[in-house]
């Protein structure tokens, strides 16, 4: 049986920081807070972002939740 699909598409990445790079992913586009360009330490800590809080308070301000 040959089941090797493995659907990776170009995703166009947009930092906050106005930098936008192209990475292999299966999403269509992404959007981060901090990437290699403007944070000297994120490649070595891959943790969690800090992202929900602002997407959170996003979200109350424009009442989409
Ligand atoms: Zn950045």
């Amino acid at each position: 049986m040959k089941k090797d699909i493995k659907t990776f598409e170009k995703t166009q990445v947009k930092c906050a920081c106005g930098n936008e790079f192209v990475v292999e992913s299966n999403k269509k586009e992404l959007e981060i807070e901090v990437c290699n360009q403007c944070h000297p330490f994120y490649t070595g800590v891959q943790g969690k972002t800090k992202k929900t809080g602002r997407v959170e308070k996003f979200n109350r301000k424009y009442g989409l939740k």
